[in-house]
């Protein structure tokens, strides 16, 4: 087996350096931990950037995974196959009894979301209100959306008809929508921009100003949905509904899978020949999606979410009061984000050096995503070396 030092040399001459990576190169994972090529463990609080909501190498993902790969990896969306239909009617069920697109990314989603939204309002509507802090993805209309300067510079001109206002703000967006506006897109609970949860009423607000101008509500749950925040989507904590959803990051188990859910009276407007994505939808990445849902379902992982993610706040509340560092702790299940007076980079480093994978967003707040099924055990262990990082 190669070497971290090997396994990076080959990365820094045939990979294209748009990551900033950490010098350390994971070979393995298991629930809530990995080991590097030198067979050093690390607990991790971040797996798969939130794409890791059932730890790493879940069995039943595993089995299933195995299973659909000897019987059919792919076939075109020219045909029907079982497992696409069965895993949007679970999704559907779940939420809002809409109907799915599949693609593979979040950003892939949120295209999709922003082409319907243009398909389906009438002539001369095409304009979506986003907010200061949002993350919608990586391609030129996701970016576009996403209302943060620093993913745009030297890509302009970007795509045209986002609006962009401050997460929480209820009067700029009422003042931000003229006759041209179709739609408010937004994070339930911001992710990228720090972990920030929404003001009382402000969705609900938003609910109603969308019925009111007849525009259309887009939640992006890539981050917040399928079980991270303890419902099954953050919306259901709100009670509001959205006309579009999008999912990614954890919908497929692990595995690179993505969906757009519209309500029924919205979805036709995606009319045949309108948008597509070759892999969207596939086999594997389905059979991966209902195993999810199963085994979030069969193993009471909800339930565990909630648990856990009140161990958390409850540990690192009780550190707060004997610490000026910390501003505030903010989160729902197991989505948690503890804004620092400092910046966060150093104490991601520290953890990581005494075996624990954090992330830090925003500049100065440490974000954990860890998986819903974590145990108490492991969960305090790395909070030890979280707490311990953060007293130095
Ligand atoms: C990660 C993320 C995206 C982008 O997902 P990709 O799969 O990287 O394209 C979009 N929206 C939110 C809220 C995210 O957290």
């Amino acid at each position: 087996m190669l070497s971290s030092q090997e396994i990076i040399s080959t990365y820094n001459k045939y990979v294209i350096g748009n990551y900033t990576r950490y010098p350390v190169a994971i070979v393995r994972g298991e629930k809530a931990e990995v080991w590097d090529a030198e067979g050093r463990r690390y607990i991790d609080f971040f797996p798969g950037w939130g794409c890791g909501l059932l730890g790493h190498c879940p069995q039943p993902i595993v089995e299933a995974v195995q299973k659909q790969v000897a019987r059919l990896i792919h076939v075109p969306n020219t045909w029907y196959t079982e497992q696409q239909g069965e895993w949007a009617k679970k999704l559907s069920e779940r939420s809002f009894g809409g109907q799915a697109f599949f693609c593979n990314s979040g950003a892939e989603a949120n295209e999709a979301a922003i082409k319907l939204v243009r398909l389906h309002s009438p002539k001369g509507k095409y304009k979506i209100i986003t907010f200061q802090g949002s993350f919608h993805g990586r391609t030129m209309g996701a970016v576009s959306a996403t209302a943060q300067p620093k993913y745009h510079t030297g890509l302009e001109p970007l795509l045209a008809g986002f609006t962009y206002v401050p997460y929480g703000d209820i009067n700029a967006v009422q003042n931000a929508i003229d006759d041209e506006t179709a739609a408010i897109m937004i994070e339930p609970i911001q992710g990228e921009g720090g972990v920030r949860t929404p003001p009382e009423g402000f969705l609900q607000t938003l609910r109603q100003l969308c019925d009111s101008h007849k525009l259309l509500l887009i939640f992006d749950e890539v981050q917040t949905g399928c079980g991270r925040t303890g419902n099954w989507f953050a919306y259901q904590y709100y009670n509001v509904e959205p006309d579009i959803m999008t999912l990614a990051k954890a919908v497929a188990g692990g595995l690179a899978g993505a969906a757009m859910l519209a309500r029924r009276e919205v979805a036709p407007s995606l009319r045949p020949g309108m948008h597509a994505s070759t892999y969207g939808g596939n086999p594997i990445a389905a059979a991966a999606g209902i195993a999810t849902i199963d085994m979030i379902e069969k193993e009471n992982l909800l339930q565990n979410a909630t648990k856990i993610g009140e161990l958390f706040i409850s540990t690192l509340k009780e550190f707060k009061n004997e610490t000026d560092l910390i501003q505030e702790i903010r989160g729902c299940g197991v989505m948690i984000g503890i804004e620092l007076a400092a910046e966060g980079t150093q104490y991601v480093k520290a953890c990581m050096d005494n075996g624990l994978l954090i992330n830090c967003t925003h500049n100065n707040v440490l974000r954990l995503l860890p998986p819903m099924n974590l145990d108490e055990k492991t969960a305090t262990e790395g909070l030890e070396i979280l707490i311990d990082a953060l007293r130095k």
